[in-house]
């Protein structure tokens, strides 16, 4: 039985009516009638869902572990998408400051240290215990916990496949902003829902309750607007490869509740942005705003 669950309006556009768009672990996704927005609804209550995140179990309460393991691959696939993507601050050859919220096992920290110049503090931000405790045994630099008023200011900030764990990413942004030099910049990446018109054109798992919101471009370009962020640059990239086929198959084998699907046939994409921290306009309550992009884009 479920219990300590909400119900919310759209976490983009506050509209409340939604169509039933899937199913999965006994927990749904729904689709904005307004803006088209994906996401879970009802969801875990926040406290719930903090318990859970700190002891590395998940939120509904079904056998589901959401700790996974470290994966030595993605340091070498981000410091290629980061050597890339940030060439002209490597080339630059003075020192920074990177933050990578939300860092797991310290992946991206370590692909950052590879990347980034003599003199650089690179450090990670992580709330689970016990991927804090591998990244810290691996000598990574880590705090525990979240974004508070003791979160290093740092140049840079990274958040790679977080957003659909957030519940408020109006107020993350926000926080962000805090933890960001004027001018300071942010990379993100997460899934691309955008041309994603039905469940099943979507490789793997949604991750319900785990994952609660299903970003698109056009949502992730409106957050980041309306709180103050200027895209620099914007890159969507395919994620249903053959390695991807072959490790649906395997979690369908232990019977997870996967569908799989043809390589390269998905319209479903990564998303990886990064953004310049504006620095001007901001109203009395301290929060970036300019009238015309309150709502974002697509609530006009
Ligand atoms: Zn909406």
């Amino acid at each position: 039985m479920k219990t300590d669950v909400e119900n919310i309006a759209c976490p983009y556009c506050a509209h409340i009516e939604s169509s039933h768009w899937a199913t999965e672990n006994g927990w749904s996704v729904v689709k904005c009638r307004k803006c088209g927005f994906l996401y879970c609804n009802s969801r875990p209550s926040q406290t719930l869902r903090e318990q859970s995140t700190q002891l590395g179990i998940h939120a509904a309460g079904a056998n589901l572990d959401i700790v996974e393991r470290r994966v030595p691959g993605k340091v070498e696939i981000y410091r290629r998408v980061l050597g890339g993507m940030f060439i002209d601050v490597w080339e630059r050859d003075q020192p920074i400051s990177w933050i990578d919220v939300g860092a797991g096992y310290g992946e991206i920290i370590e692909a950052v240290q590879k990347l980034a110049p003599k003199g650089s503090t690179v450090l990670g931000l992580e709330p689970m215990q016990p991927k804090l405790n591998a990244a810290r045994a691996n000598g990574l630099e880590i705090i525990e916990g979240y974004i508070d008023e003791s979160t290093p200011v740092c140049q840079y900030a990274s958040v790679i496949n977080i957003f659909s764990h957030i519940y408020d990413f109006d107020a993350f942004l926000q926080q962000i902003r805090t933890i960001l030099v004027d001018s300071g910049e942010l990379f993100i990446e997460t899934g691309d829902m955008s041309d994603v018109h039905v469940r099943g054109q979507l490789p793997g798992e949604l991750g319900l309750p785990d994952h609660v919101a299903f970003a698109s471009e056009r949502h992730l370009e409106g957050f980041l607007k309306r709180n103050g962020f200027i895209v620099v640059t914007m890159e969507r990239v395919r994620t249903d490869t053959f390695l991807f086929a072959i490790k649906t198959f395997v979690k369908r084998m232990i019977g997870r509740d996967v569908k799989v699907r043809l390589p390269y046939t998905s319209p479903y994409r990564s998303i990886r942005v990064r953004a310049k921290k504006a620095v001007s306009e901001f109203g009395s309550d301290g929060r970036f705003s300019t009238p015309s992009l309150q709502c974002g884009s697509l609530c006009e």
